[in-house]
């Protein structure tokens, strides 16, 4: 069986639905499992009705336009009664009626998981009044993680343990269409998987299933080897290695989730990144070979970075202790490392933008530490790259930290 994934944009409105009926077509005959993200900026749109549900404030306007928007392109596709996602819907309002769970991680993984169940909802609904036959997974009975709400940390041994559910739901049908970023936690409660985590379930999915391959459908050509809204003379990387895609993805190309390669590296399990618009189109395969991937350099900007500079209030250097120190606190506020660097007397971090998880960083460092800040920085980082490649993408900007390895170079910029 082949994994398939569609992303919020493949599925935004009723003609990106049909859209999808239309490429599933194309493999008529073939058992397929179909992840499927939220419809849209849907995400978006649920964590602010989530913020003000937690918060006790009114959230009604936002809640019926998001209803309507899912209504009115589920009455656009589907002749007849829409009726797995009205079971859904009830399912939502039902939530959203009880007062919310009081951790307010907990709170957002209750709604926000909503958007990928009215989505998978509406196409499944629509693919049966095409006569595609078509079943509903629920994600919540599949993968299961630790007790950790809106970044779920895979249980890949239970995970695996439910193979067989998915395995007898497509005996009957053609086509599985699932739940991307969502599960349950070992103790029973919805959890989603980390924004943009759709694709990591598709590879969960063909992990478990040991699938033919998994492709993501996407509004690009496939993996280019710069964000082509940036750079028009970007190129598609017809075939790349896991090892190369994972760094790429890492280092922040959005193309793909930075999880999603390795489960599929494990098992060998081919990647494809094929474009929504052109189906017919070969796209990207990420595969065991190598051979292919220094052929053009690749590029990746992150913006909105924060770069901090941790100095010990003590003039002390940075050694062990401090460190130590310093890595609790990171993990304890949730706030992930893009690039590292230290000297004698301070240790600099660039880190994602995220008010919440750096203030409490600050609290927590703040008796032993200073912090300094740079603000709106950006992190680039080039695969294959020479130094003429560096000069000309660094060009007219401050360059705050410079690092070189043999495959990669990485610089912060002002
Ligand atoms: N709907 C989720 C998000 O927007 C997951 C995904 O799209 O992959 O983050
Ligand atoms: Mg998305």
């Amino acid at each position: 069986m082949k994994v398939f994934k569609f992303g919020g944009a493949s599925v935004r409105d009723s003609a990106a639905i049909r859209n999808v009926g239309s490429i599933l077509r194309r493999y008529t005959g073939e058992k397929l499992v179909v992840v499927v993200s939220a419809m849209g900026k849907t995400t978006n749109a649920l964590e602010t009705i989530h913020d003000k549900r937690f918060k006790g404030e009114e959230y009604k306007s936002e809640l019926d336009a998001l209803i309507a928007y899912h209504r009115d392109i589920c009455k656009e596709v589907v002749p007849g009664e829409c009726g797995v996602f009205d079971r859904v819907l009830d399912e939502f309002l039902q939530v959203l009626s009880e007062s919310p769970d009081a951790d307010y991680d907990m709170a957002y993984d209750s709604v926000v998981s909503f958007g990928e169940l009215m989505s998978t909802a509406i196409v499944t609904d629509y693919l049966n009044s095409q006569g595609q036959r078509a079943s509903m997974a629920d994600a919540r009975e599949i993968v299961i993680t630790g007790e950790q709400y809106r970044e779920g940390k895979v249980d890949w041994e239970r995970t695996s343990s439910n193979a067989p559910q998915l395995i007898q739901l497509l005996e009957s049908a053609e086509i599985l269409i699932c739940q991307g970023f969502i599960g349950t936690t070992l103790s029973g409660h919805t959890v989603t998987l980390g924004r943009e985590g759709s694709d990591f379930t598709a590879a969960i999915l063909a992990y478990i299933l040991n699938a033919e391959s998994v492709t993501i459908w996407k509004d690009v050509p496939g993996m280019m080897n710069a964000d082509p809204r940036r750079y028009p003379d970007a190129v598609l990387l017809e075939k790349i290695s896991y090892r190369e895609a994972i760094e790429l993805a890492y280092f922040g190309a959005s193309v793909i989730h930075p999880k999603t390669v390795k489960p599929l590296q494990n098992k060998g399990i081919p990647l494809y990144v094929k474009s929504f618009i052109h189906p017919e189109e070969p796209g990207t395969v990420i595969q065991k070979d190598a051979a292919w991937d220094a052929v053009v350099p690749g590029f990746i900007f992150k913006d909105d970075q924060v770069l901090l500079s941790i100095t010990p209030r003590d003039f002390s250097f940075v050694v062990e202790e401090n460190l130590r120190e310093i890595f609790e606190a990171l993990a304890e506020s949730n706030v992930r490392i893009n690039l590292m660097e230290n000297s004698a007397l301070s240790f600099s971090i660039c880190v994602d933008k995220n008010e919440r998880r750096i203030s409490k960083l600050k609290e927590l460092l703040n008796p032993h530490y200073e912090i300094r800040y740079n603000e709106s920085v950006t992190l680039l980082t080039i695969r294959h790259g020479n130094e003429q490649t560096i000069k000309d993408l660094a060009k007219g900007r401050e360059i705050l930290i410079e690092q070189l390895s043999r495959n990669t170079a990485r610089l912060v910029l002002r």
